[in-house]
């Protein structure tokens, strides 16, 4: 397998098959699309979830020492008082006298230089723009039925931990998990999902001792970059980078990111931070609410130290395709195949009877009957089965299952791999198990 290198090229070769193969939608396309938003398709909406899932499992299922959440999207304005959001959350905004575009400064290769007119020194002076959607709850658009649209999931987490304490029977070291949609008014969204104003995060926020929040910082810094290691990203395109002083958020006291090798750099997927006890204790300051930890057994009460492993679903999920991506030659023709892997790609498998006639179209459908219980499986009966092997490679299905005439006769089909293209023939009464073992 050779190990695709991020190109410009490939992005589009990418962005395109999104398209073609129902992972990713332009939104409100029908009307011309609708500024950066994006809507997933038959088979993207499972990739998605295969991300999701995968999260949740690693960090609900498999532990015993968090729980999960789902908090609200819309809040008041309170929140984000405490959060800081409302003062802090904000991006340096500058427009171009010449063309009137807007830039986000932190993010220009050039400070002084317009990416779009090339013009030198035509920038307004920064002004800070807050990233959070306002809306009102209710009829009455006046300022008591101000909310916003979460920018983040985190805060979700920070004001239910009393409930979550007092129902949870857990104490420090524990964490909360959520994942949902946040929103951001981002000045410049773009380069596909990668960042778009709707988008969806998994976060977690583990609550700590204040004396072991280092160690903790430093264990899931390790965890949650092998995760990715663990579902098939190349650690050549992968990196752990701690973050400066200079840019370190006011609460933190050490962020690392897990970053991407993408065609235009290296890029965020997931931050952890070491967030202290900020959070809690503005949540505290200004609910009047105690948020704090009472140790029976040591007779201490303390305000737990957070760290926060932040990750973003779709951005995450389009990093995935990226580093499956393969093209291959195969007889002279060019194979295009996602070697995702088995937990994140969308179907499991494929079932394809070898024609479309009726003696082997109906067993087939008993086979496909067989397997949808256990694995998330596709079917299609269309075209030469040479080129619906390909349509499967490209949508990264681990296993083609093929009925053929024999199969009416010797009640076995034949099981063909995504990455070696092998095949081996199977007696149907096997093949869940079969499967079972070659897919965990
Ligand atoms: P950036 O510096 O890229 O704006 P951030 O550091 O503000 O991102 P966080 O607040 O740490 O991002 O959010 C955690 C994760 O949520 C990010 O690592 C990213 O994967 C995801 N994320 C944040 N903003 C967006 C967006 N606009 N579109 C898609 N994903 C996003």
């Amino acid at each position: 397998m050779s190990e695709p290198v991020q190109t410009p090229e490939l992005f589009d070769k990418i962005v395109n098959l999104c398209k073609r193969r129902g992972f990713v939608f332009p939104s409100a396309e029908i009307y011309g699309g609708f500024r950066s938003t994006y809507d997933y398709g038959p088979v993207g909406v499972l990739l998605l979830r295969n991300v999701k899932d995968a999260w949740w499992r690693s960090m609900v299922q498999l532990r015993h020492d968090i729980v999960g959440l789902d908090a609200s999207i819309l809040g008041p304005p309170q929140i984000w008082e405490a959060s800081g959001h409302l003062t802090n959350f904000t991006d340096p905004l500058v427009d171009c006298k010449e063309c009137q575009s807007r830039w986000r400064l932190d993010k220009l290769d050039d400070p002084n230089l317009c990416p779009n007119c090339g013009s030198r020194n035509s920038f307004t002076e920064p002004r800070a723009f807050n990233l959070m959607f306002k809306t009102h709850a209710g009829p009455m658009e006046d300022s008591a039925a101000v909310a916003y649209l979460r920018p983040e999931t985190a805060q979700g987490m920070f004001i239910n931990f009393a409930n979550v304490l007092n129902t949870s029977r857990k104490k420090p070291p524990f964490g909360i998990a959520q994942i949902g949609k946040s929103f951001r008014n981002e000045i410049t969204p773009g380069n596909f999902v990668f960042r778009t104003r709707e988008f969806e995060q998994m976060e977690m926020e583990f609550f700590v001792r204040p004396d072991e929040a280092q160690h903790w910082y430093e264990y899931w810094c390790a965890t949650r970059f092998q995760w990715y290691l663990d579902h098939g990203m190349p650690e050549s395109q992968l990196r752990l980078r701690p973050h400066e002083a200079d840019e370190l958020s006011h609460y933190s006291s050490g962020t690392s990111d897990v970053e991407f090798r993408f065609p235009w750099g290296w890029d965020e997927l997931e931050g952890i931070a070491n967030r202290g006890d900020y959070d809690l204790t503005q949540h505290a300051r200004s609910s009047g609410e105690r948020l704090e930890y009472f140790d029976q057994a040591t007779n201490e009460r303390y305000v737990p130290h957070v760290i926060e492993p932040a990750a973003g679903a779709t951005r995450t999920a389009m990093a995935f395709l990226m580093a499956a991506y393969d093209e291959e030659e195969v007889k002279g023709e060019t194979r295009v195949v996602l070697r995702l892997h088995h937990r994140i790609a969308p179907f499991k498998v494929a079932v394809l009877p070898l024609s479309k006639k009726p003696e082997l179209t109906g067993p087939a459908q008993e086979v496909l009957a067989l397997l949808q219980p256990h694995f998330m499986c596709d079917y299609d009966e269309t075209q030469a089965i040479g080129r619906r092997y390909r349509r499967q490679d490209e949508l990264g299905t681990p296993f083609c299952i093929t009925f053929d005439f024999d199969s009416v006769d010797d009640r076995a089909v034949t099981v063909r791999e995504r990455d070696s293209m092998a095949q081996e023939r199977i007696g149907i009464d096997a093949l869940v198990g079969h499967l079972c073992d070659r897919l965990t």
